[in-house]
């Protein structure tokens, strides 16, 4: 079982293709998933659109601080996989006051490319090679980032049978 405080951040952590954005839709009401791919559709009408990623971000961190800053449920769902973007995000949930968790989703690397083959948008083999890369290497350091939890889901089975229980908390709606 996952408990997540209704106030937190979560981030979701995993290569293109390693299911997310499904993960996120399951488990989430959709106004609490802040997308990086939904942000740089929205820019572009094109959701892998490289291009628009500075200001997908931009955008990305702005509506996580007001979510934060209203003390309501924010997920991330973007790769996280870099360090970099792990740390500014967990930093902004300190800065809030908010506790930060993070569910990564380590799937072998053929199914991920495999999954990212097989649907109509596709990313890169190479980048979600360096992705998958990038994970392996952040799984022992996750502990170390800050988080007040770490979930590493590494199978479909455990992805398929996780509860996620939202938990109402007292730092809730402290606007
Ligand atoms: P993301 O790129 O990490 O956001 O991954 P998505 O959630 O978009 O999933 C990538 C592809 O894998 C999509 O076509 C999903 O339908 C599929 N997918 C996601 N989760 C599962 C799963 O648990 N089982 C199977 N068979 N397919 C999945
Ligand atoms: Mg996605």
């Amino acid at each position: 079982m996952i408990g997540i405080p209704d106030s937190a951040l979560v981030l979701l952590i995993g290569a293109s293709g390693s299911g997310k954005s499904s993960f996120a839709l399951r488990h989430f009401d959709a106004q609490t998933v802040i997308s990086s791919d939904q942000l740089r559709g929205a820019l572009t009408g094109d959701e892998a659109d490289q291009h628009a990623t500075d200001a997908a971000f931009g955008r990305l961190h702005r509506w996580l601080d007001a979510r934060l800053a209203a003390g309501s449920l924010a997920v991330v769902d973007a790769t996280n996989t870099e360090w970099m973007r792990r740390t500014e995000l967990v930093r902004k949930a300190r800065q809030h006051g908010r506790p930060a968790i993070a569910i990564a989703l380590d799937l072998p690397l053929d199914l991920c490319l495999a999954r990212n083959a097989a649907r109509r948008r596709t990313v890169g083999a190479a980048v979600i090679r360096r992705q998958h890369d990038e994970l392996r290497r952040s799984l022992e350091r996750l502990d170390l980032e800050g988080f007040s939890a770490v979930h590493i889901l590494r199978s479909d089975g455990e992805i398929d049978g996780v509860v996620v229980q939202i938990e109402k908390g007292p730092a809730a709606r402290a606007l």
